[in-house]
């Protein structure tokens, strides 16, 4: 080959790569945003770096049994390809979980520690909004007054089942009593807790506590109460439909067990609420804690879930959740 021909090639070759580049830059740029996904199951926790392991999704596939006195069965395992980060400080966790939420278009209610709360929704005003749990020893009237000073949006997560409690316990009536009043939005955890949690973390948890037959009273006594069932009352899939068959305004959440139980069991029970013709009372949700990955992990299962439509995804992702909350989907756009 002749060098001049030779430098023809060139210059064409490098003006050819120019624009490539530039048009691969100006379709990057007008890539349009991902449609918003609403997750309303976030905990706002402070990362203690000594207990902050990396986690296999699905990890409960194997539930070990153990004996009394012999060590517990381990709850977390590693033994997968590629196990989750798990962050290692409040930095951390807090950077990953704004970078993931701007780039897939998500905004979540997070509940959990005050400081931690405050410093995300200073982040990110748009992205968050911030739930209040009733922390031990808080009168009703202390709950009443952060519900008012606007700060908090919802109610949660409310877990009287670790307590051995039910949802329907008068210990807790006025300050669903308060949420009813004000129009606030209430999530109550019910079902699962992981294997082993009545032997290992929480002696007082009981399984029977997290029936979703337990709400009835509270609806009763509640009428213009908001209630979404956090977990979807994993795994009393019949109770959880007999309830929302009998109470037109109770939703439910799929976080946690979306991530930890079998594929298999979480689409079974997902197949059948929508299956059961509840696919417009399904909200998104994690769980997330310590382990940022997990937002993409929980999107994964419902993107997979061959069973739903494009517009159930959508529901489930979005629309169930503005409807719940009574948000303006154009804030969303
Ligand atoms: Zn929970």
């Amino acid at each position: 080959m002749k060098p001049i021909l030779s430098r023809h090639i060139w210059t064409a070759f490098f003006t050819l790569s120019t624009l490539i580049f530039q048009a691969t830059l100006a379709i990057a740029q007008d890539k349009p945003k991902p449609k918003p996904i609403i997750d309303v199951h976030v905990h706002a926790m402070k990362v203690n770096p000594n207990f902050s392991a990396d986690l296999c999704p699905w990890f409960l596939s194997s539930m070990p049994g153990s004996i009394p006195g012999a060590d517990a069965p381990s709850f977390i395992n590693t033994d997968c390809a590629r196990p989750l980060k798990a962050a290692k400080s409040n930095e951390e966790f807090q950077q990953k979980l704004m970078e993931t939420a701007e780039r897939l278009n998500i905004t979540f209610v997070a509940s959990g520690d005050a400081e931690i709360l405050h410093r995300w929704k200073n982040a990110a005003p748009e992205r968050v909004v911030p739930s209040i749990g009733v922390s031990p020893g808080m009168s009703v009237q202390a709950f009443e007054d952060s519900l008012n000073n606007g700060f908090y949006q919802v109610m949660g997560e409310i877990a009287p089942q670790y307590q051995g409690m039910s949802p329907a316990d008068m210990t807790l009536d006025e300050y669903f009593g308060v949420a009813e009043k004000l129009g606030i939005p209430v999530g109550i955890h019910m079902g699962t807790g992981g294997n082993g949690m009545a032997n290992l973390t929480s002696p007082k948890y009981r399984a029977s506590m997290g029936n979703p037959f337990l709400l009835e009273d509270v609806l009763a006594r509640h009428p213009k109460l908001k209630i979404w069932v956090m977990h979807a009352g994993y795994p009393m899939i019949d109770e959880m439909i007999a309830l929302m068959g009998a109470n037109a305004y109770v939703y439910v959440d799929l976080a946690g067990f979306i991530w930890s139980y079998p594929l298999e069991e979480i689409h079974m029970y997902l197949r059948r609420l929508v299956q059961a013709g509840f696919g417009k009372r399904i909200l998104y949700g994690t769980d997330l804690m310590m382990w940022p990955e997990l937002l993409e992990t929980s999107i994964g299962v419902i993107e997979n879930a061959n069973y739903l439509s494009e517009d159930q995804k959508r529901d489930i992702f979005f629309n169930n959740a503005i409807r719940f909350f009574n948000w303006d989907p154009k804030k969303f756009e």
